[in-house]
């Protein structure tokens, strides 16, 4: 965990010498989006079904484009730091580290070769570390390679990301009588997310299913 923790520092230490941090909407240094910028973004409708924080606008948008498209993990740090506290200040929510489990959206191994890294995985594992819920990444894989879902209609999502996730038998009896909590960057029509609610459902018994993204592309 240290040694974790370690790299971590790190990597945000290199980063910040290479890639000096600033608001992305108002050039302030020392920020990637700050506090005055931040509220134009934040989505306000306080509902039971709001799963992300942010509505997908400029700069929020440039921000998760340049976090994981030119390998900014510090941009994704400071997003799960900001999302936990948000997301678990819901009055619906009772998640206790032994009755919940992250699980970041998978990407097809090819993906990851071509990223280094999965973007959910990395929101993922920074919510798990502060809260102490377990992360899991070896229970859902992304067997099918798919196109990008934000280049396609809503319909051809849905085709697109059809049959694309499998569960490992081995496991299925973790997720029974859980929480479970899928975390991705953008939610967009939530073909994908749901994608991977039906499989969980078809084939355990979670206590229910929750999304945690940053933004909605709604
Ligand atoms: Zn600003």
């Amino acid at each position: 965990m240290l040694f974790k923790k370690g790299v971590k520092y790190v990597v945000s230490c290199i980063e910040e010498i290479l890639f000096p941090k600033h608001c992305f909407e108002c050039s302030k240094v020392n920020t990637y989006l700050c506090e005055t910028c931040e509220k134009k973004f934040l989505y306000k409708n306080n509902s039971e079904n709001q799963e992300f924080i942010y509505l997908h606008y400029t700069p929020v948008r440039h921000l998760i484009h340049q976090a994981k498209f030119y390998g900014k993990k510090g941009i994704f740090y400071f997003f799960w730091k900001r999302m936990w506290p948000y997301f678990f200040s819901k009055p619906w929510t009772n998640f206790t580290y032994k009755n919940t489990l992250f699980i970041p959206v998978p990407l097809h191994f090819l993906k990851k070769i071509k990223r280094w890294y999965n973007q959910s995985f990395l929101l993922a594992d920074g919510l798990s570390e502060t809260t102490g819920i377990p992360c899991r990444t070896d229970i859902i894989y992304r067997k099918k390679y798919t196109r990008q879902q934000s280049h396609l209609w809503k319909k051809e999502r849905q085709e697109n990301i059809k049959n694309a996730f499998v569960i490992n038998k081995k496991y299925t009896d973790i997720l029974d009588k859980k929480h479970i909590i899928l975390v991705d960057d953008v939610v967009s029509t939530g073909a994908t997310l749901n994608e991977i609610k039906n499989i969980i459902k078809q084939q355990s018994s979670p206590l229910s299913i929750h999304f945690c993204c940053i933004a909605s592309g709604r």
